[in-house]
């Protein structure tokens, strides 16, 4: 099977898509982590993007790139997270039907952000309907587009600009640590990486738990795993994607793996030395720069903040813990 894998054009493209729709988050530094690290640490808040993720510039490329006949049939996707919301905020934003399949135990507050922004929320029980079966049906029944969250020309091409924004920023870079899920926002970012600062290192960080990606990149075979158990639920994907492993295994210099008990001491860290609310899964790209995991003294290193939604009861436990 041959794959025609996105490129930074694809990117370059997404950015005039997303141009005045999306916000340029900030690239903010810290005099501390610089000190702890001996590195100058450039931090991409994507926590402070519309929807509180950089899913948002994924999910609204895609659907703005749908035929007006797939606009009107509307799009469906199955996420009880972050790009459930995207799809629903940019398919409000561009007067699409949108649909979210939620498994029946997802946070109630994800719920209710999700139908916040518009979207129709089609419950499932996660232990007897098959999720992939019921958006078939929804997508033969009445002809809507599924949106993926992370295996997705489009989706890919609009996670990259984050990262163009950041290079455009910073200037050339030795290294970038970004989270990895599925790895719509590394294989984008790896593409912005080889075009805007081709000698830099472009590094995943996954929780220990979900190594999925490193033993894919590893082993240069995609390696499905059962549902992973972090604290870091925007990375509890089983496998790599088709087009993210493609660019993945071309782009991208390694793979690393960070503990619980870490991102959430990053998550203190970035919320009492620079007021930055970030959730577990955001906490990934910088606490494997922060332990650090790999030598990075004397570098110029980029960070992808990937995302502030936080459940506020777990946030507060893990303020209160040291
Ligand atoms: C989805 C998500 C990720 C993982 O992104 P992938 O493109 O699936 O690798 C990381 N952080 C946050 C906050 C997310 O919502």
């Amino acid at each position: 099977m041959s794959l025609t894998l996105p490129t930074y054009d694809d990117v370059v493209r997404a950015a005039g898509v997303l141009k005045g729709v999306v916000h340029r988050t900030p690239v903010m530094t810290s005099a501390t982590a610089d000190a702890l690290t001996g590195a100058s640490l450039f931090f991409k808040c994507e926590n402070l993007q519309r929807m509180g993720a950089f899913k948002f510039r994924g999910a609204y490329n895609a659907i703005a790139n749908l035929s007006a006949e797939e606009r009107r049939a509307g799009v469906v996707t199955f996420s009880s997270g972050n790009h459930a919301q995207a799809i629903a905020l940019a398919a409000r934003l561009l007067d699409v039907k949108a649909t979210i399949i939620m498994p029946h135990d997802a946070p109630a507050a994800k719920r209710a952000a999700t139908e916040g922004y518009g979207g129709t929320v089609v419950i499932y029980d996660r232990y007897k309907d098959d999720r992939e079966v019921l958006a078939t049906r929804l997508r033969e029944e009445s002809g809507m587009v599924l949106i993926p969250p992370f295996d997705h020309a489009d989706v890919i091409a609009g996670q990259g600009t984050a990262a163009m924004e950041l290079f455009q920023e910073t200037g050339e870079l030795d290294y970038l640590f970004v989270c990895l899920g599925g790895g719509g926002l590394l294989s984008g970012s790896a593409l912005s990486a080889a075009t805007l600062s081709p000698r830099c290192q472009v590094i995943g960080v996954e929780p220990e738990a979900g190594n999925d990606g490193q033993r894919s990149f590893r082993g240069g075979e995609i390696v499905r795993i059962p549902t992973p158990v972090s604290i870091a639920d925007g990375a509890l994907t089983t496998n790599l994607g088709q087009l993210t492993f493609g660019i993945i295994r071309e782009k991208v210099s390694d793979i690393v793996t960070v503990q619980d008990a870490q991102l959430e001491a990053t998550q203190r860290f970035f919320a009492q030395r620079m007021k930055l609310v970030v959730e577990p899964t955001g906490a990934l790209a910088a606490t494997a720069a922060l332990q650090p995991v790999l030598p990075i003294k004397g570098k110029r290193v980029g960070i992808v903040i990937s995302g502030g939604n936080v459940d506020l009861i777990a946030y507060g436990k893990t303020l209160a813990g040291n």
